[in-house]
């Protein structure tokens, strides 16, 4: 008999697993084999050796491939254990060959776009609205890149021998318009096109399935999923990973550890998460929808934990007038944001694409986290109650002092 296949601690025959259970195991399969059940943080900038040769070699195989060094990774901006378990499981949720983590999503799309100048190629075709800094950083010239705005028909027509990407982002921030990933990528023909796939998750979109070559995420907004974490992956093949480590050797951008172990744990509960969320989203959407003190929803088909809304007067009111949802910028985490992206996401844009893009100056966007959906609904209604009435709310649910005051100052703020 084969005392290998009869072995009792072999293991389990690979098959391929659904998603859930992907963001609960993936990056983690050979924790069991070292006794561990959580993930080991390793925070070493560096690593010992007595083998210079050996290290020579390693240094010289990554400058000439790109691909994660074999042992131990010598200094950390090649590569750090940790970072890469976020990375394995990312790419496998998205359904690629590879991912690249940075220290935020902007980090990583600066890789993108340096790995394709890198290549002479620095000519951008994408849609708008992207997320305001990414419109901001393809626009502004920062990086030598040259943009041309269209809509997604115009995608072919705008492809130049010198394009180097296609951007999109679908549902897009902060309007939630949507694009057929499939059709777009279609006109792309060899040019890689890029999803930033931020809003959707893998759990409601796999872009890399509709042709889409290289997928971005703001890892700081559902990933990692509690607002406190800031990071950003890129999942795309094997051939253009290796170009982006090296950008990332080479420009520095990479992912603390301690950020690359909160980004797998919030993999494994991203399915639950995204799916709780959606579902109240969508029920706060409905409501708003057949509300009269409401002029206009976005809520995508795909669905999603994202409602944007315009009000008929002043959606400043409703900022000032919200209780338990938080004013802030940011989204993806489990409670619920609401923000103002004519002053802050997309305040960089110039006035007038942020208009033609659809980002008017009554529009508000809202993060919804895993609060229950009636308290959710009772502050929004009087919020816009409020804005309705033209004056700031009566009496705010907010008992919380704004900023930590020593105790015994501490002042009573109801019903400011
Ligand atoms: C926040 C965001 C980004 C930028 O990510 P950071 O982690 O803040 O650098 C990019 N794209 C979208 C859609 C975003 O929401």
């Amino acid at each position: 008999m084969d005392a290998e296949a009869s072995s009792p601690v072999s293991p389990a025959p690979i098959r391929s697993r659904a998603f859930a259970t992907e963001a609960v195991h993936a990056g983690r399969d050979d924790l069991a084999s070292l006794g561990l059940h959580a993930a080991p943080i390793d925070l070493s900038t560096t690593y010992p050796s007595y083998d210079s040769r050996a290290e020579a070699e390693r240094i010289d195989a990554f400058a000439a491939t790109g691909a994660r060094p074999d042992g131990p990774p010598v200094y950390a901006r090649l590569d750090n254990p940790t970072t890469a378990r976020f990375e394995t499981a990312l790419a496998r949720l998205e359904g690629t060959g590879s991912a690249v983590a940075f220290a935020s999503g902007m980090a990583a799309l600066t890789a993108v776009l340096l790995a394709r100048a890198g290549a002479g190629l620095r000519h951008v075709v994408a849609v708008r609205p992207l997320y305001g800094c990414s419109d901001h950083l393809l626009g502004a010239g920062l990086l030598g890149t040259e943009v041309t705005w269209t809509d997604p028909a115009g995608v072919f027509d705008a492809l130049r021998p010198d394009t180097g990407l296609v951007m999109i982002e679908t549902p897009a921030n902060p309007t939630l318009a949507e694009i057929d990933i499939q059709a777009v990528a279609h006109s792309c023909g060899t040019v890689p096109l890029l999803v930033d796939n931020t809003f959707a998750t893998p759990v409601l979109q796999r872009p890399a399935g509709h042709g889409a070559r290289i997928v971005l995420h703001s890892a700081t907004k559902y990933l990692g999923g509690h607002g406190d974490v800031m990071g950003g992956v890129v999942a795309c093949d094997e051939e253009f990973a290796a170009t982006l480590r090296q950008v990332r050797f080479a420009t520095g951008g990479v992912l603390h550890p301690l950020a690359g172990y909160l980004l797998l744990r919030g993999l494994s509960t991203l399915s639950v998460r995204v799916r709780a969320a959606s579902a109240t989203a969508a029920e706060l959407a409905r409501r708003l929808t057949a509300d009269p003190r409401v002029a206009r929803v976005h809520y995508p088909r795909l669905g999603g934990a994202m409602v944007s809304f315009e009000v008929h007067g002043d959606p400043h009111r409703v900022i000032a007038g919200v209780g338990l949802v938080t004013p802030a910028v940011s989204l993806g985490s489990v409670d619920t944001l609401i923000q103002h992206p004519a002053s802050i996401s997309h305040r960089i844009v110039d006035e007038g694409d942020r208009r033609a893009a659809g980002v008017g100056d009554r529009l508000l966007r809202m993060s919804v986290g895993l609060e229950d959906v009636e308290d959710l609904w009772a502050d929004l209604d009087q919020a816009l109650s409020a804005e309705a009435a033209g004056s700031p709310p009566a009496a705010r649910t907010r008992t919380a002092p704004r900023r930590q005051e020593p105790a015994g100052q501490e002042r009573q703020r109801a019903g400011r």
